[in-house]
């Protein structure tokens, strides 16, 4: 009786958290709706490319998705709103206290997440940040920065979207039948209506495609990814890619990473998803059984679901963390994501 009293109480001290987004594009105003429905967490702070937007009292979703429809930028809200050609340093220092940041920005070039990373750190910011990076180089960056991080009292949690995230932390979980694993493969399928709600994802996919990597993903222009996808019926086929879901399972200790493989297939013309997203870990049991476990996300959740809602299970989890004085990096494979309520 006497803990449960105790851990509702610092429960009640804790939350609800005051949250910021960076980057206001697809993911980042899905995860502004998202937030709407939540008591633990409020939503004070957001910045786009041309300015940011904070109200300690939180952020209404409808009026700041008006605001960047009609305007372009969050900056333009004429009473919250500020233009900035440094969005970030300035919605750091002035949004006042934050505790904790979902990074919902573009990596484009490879190193830009690493750079927004330094940033806080050069604010002497101090609270929790987590981030839906793919790229298996752009997380060592991250990682690079784990001593730098830790002494500026910064809890960071990389690779928290959904894959990497939700499904390599499901491989983490399902890992423990075996005594070896053999095998993680992961497969996505992901369906939006315009390719365009989502930029720099698509952009940062055909930098997987034969033939493309990040800079020249990055140089194209949008008739020239609208050119690309019309060869293709508006579809990316994905193989073998530089996920950092194998650096993430090799880390935590699960399997070696070139045991890890993702692709998958993306339609930009369709929101239904072309194939069920799932991941397997193939193992041999204690007692010599090889087998298969599987995980299939429900074709109805969108990535936007997926990825959001990983990365503020995240946010949480890695805020008690921060709570606990335990900073540095931690990646999806190796703390689990709490619910937030
Ligand atoms: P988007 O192109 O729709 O939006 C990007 C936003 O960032 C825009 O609001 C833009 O103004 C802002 N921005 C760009 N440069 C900025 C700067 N210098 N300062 C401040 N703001 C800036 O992007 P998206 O499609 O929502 O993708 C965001 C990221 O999420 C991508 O890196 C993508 O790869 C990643 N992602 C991860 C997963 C996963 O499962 N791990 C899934 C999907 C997307």
């Amino acid at each position: 009786m006497q803990t449960q009293s105790a851990t509702t109480r610092t429960h009640q001290s804790y939350f609800p958290m005051r949250v910021g987004i960076l980057g206001f594009g697809g993911l980042g105003q899905a995860a502004s709706r998202l937030l709407s429905g939540k008591q633990e967490m409020q939503w004070v702070v957001a910045a786009d490319k041309s300015g940011y937007v904070f109200d300690a009292n939180g952020l209404d979703a409808d009026r700041c998705h008006q605001i960047c429809q009609q305007y372009g930028s969050l900056g333009y809200d004429p009473e919250r709103g500020h233009l900035s050609e440094n969005s970030i340093t300035t919605a750091i220092a002035n949004a006042g206290n934050v505790d904790g940041y979902f990074l919902a920005l573009p990596n484009l070039p490879n190193t830009f997440m690493a750079s927004v990373v330094r940033q806080f750190v050069e604010a002497g910011w101090q609270g929790v940040l987590v981030d839906a990076l793919k790229r298996t180089s752009a997380m060592e960056q991250i990682l690079a920065l784990t001593d730098e991080l830790r002494d500026a009292g910064i809890t960071y949690m990389t690779g928290c979207g959904a894959t990497p995230g939700l499904l390599t932390a499901a491989a983490s979980v399902a890992a423990q039948s075996f005594a070896e694993i053999h095998e993680v493969k992961i497969t996505f399928g992901v369906g939006i209506a315009n390719w365009d709600a989502y930029r720099a994802t698509i952009r940062e996919d055909i930098a997987h495609m034969p033939g493309y990597d990040v800079e020249k993903a990055h140089a194209m222009s949008d008739e020239e990814v609208v050119a690309l996808l019309e060869q293709t019926n508006g579809i990316l086929t994905l193989e073998n890619m530089e996920h950092a879901d194998d650096l993430m399972l090799e880390m935590a200790g699960i399997v070696s990473r070139d045991r890890v493989s993702v692709g998958g297939v993306v339609d930009t013309r369709n929101p239904q998803k072309p194939l069920s997203t799932n991941v397997k870990v193939t193992g041999r049991t204690f007692e010599g059984k090889i087998s298969t476990h599987t995980f299939t996300l429900g074709d109805d959740t969108s990535m936007a679901a997926n990825v959001c809602g990983t990365a503020f299970g995240y946010l949480k989890a890695g805020y008690k963390l921060y709570r606990q004085g335990m900073h540095g990096v931690f990646t999806a494979a190796e703390v689990m994501p709490a619910f937030v309520r």
